[in-house]
């Protein structure tokens, strides 16, 4: 609890960003302050590192921040999962339902291997679209993955009990209401 209080105090609340109503929940300050970085980092690191993933998986864009570290931690890969149009091998494709209109992720093909064990992060789980995509991208390659993770969690929208419905284990580590 000390941990995540320390985290928490750490994430900015910007109101009506990107749009009126929304309080967008800002973790650049974490990243900006070497200290909680690190302690922020460890908490993932710690989490994974007796199971030891085969690779991390990051969702775009602020997963590849985390992941990337994490995966350098664990000496392990990276795998970045991104924005349609980005990657320029041949991909793997999902798309998931927005609140106007859809999104849609990318992989390469070649990112893991049938049976590799993955860990898949990103900073925030809101409807939790993203992070199901990215779960039946890895899945669509044969991946194992054996946790889903984040920073922060809005249990309210309901994301995180959907990723756990679709039978991803989740480890976050703040929620707001
Ligand atoms: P979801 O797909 O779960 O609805 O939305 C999560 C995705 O949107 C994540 O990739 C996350 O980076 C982004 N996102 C949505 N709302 C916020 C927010 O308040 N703060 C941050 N940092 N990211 C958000």
């Amino acid at each position: 609890a000390l941990t995540a209080d320390y985290i928490r105090s750490h994430i900015r609340t910007v109101p009506d960003w990107p749009a009126p109503g929304v309080q967008f929940r800002d973790i650049t300050p974490l990243l900006q302050n070497p200290k909680v970085f690190r302690v922020l980092i460890d908490e993932f690191v710690h989490r994974w590192f007796d199971l030891k993933p085969d690779a991390v998986a990051g969702l775009d864009a602020r997963g590849f921040i985390l992941g990337a570290v994490v995966a350098y931690e664990l000496n392990v890969g990276f795998v970045p999962i991104r924005k349609k149009g980005k990657l320029p091998y041949t991909t793997v494709e999902e798309s998931y339902e927005l609140e106007y209109g859809s999104a849609t992720v990318e992989m390469h093909t070649d990112a893991v291997k049938p049976g590799d064990r993955v860990v898949l992060i990103d900073d925030l789980i809101a409807t939790g679209g993203t992070m199901t995509a990215g779960l039946r991208l890895l899945q669509k390659l044969g991946a194992e993955v054996i946790e889903g993770a984040a920073i922060v969690d809005l249990p309210e929208l309901g994301g995180s009990r959907r990723i756990r419905d679709a039978g991803l284990p989740l480890f976050t580590l703040v929620d707001y209401d």
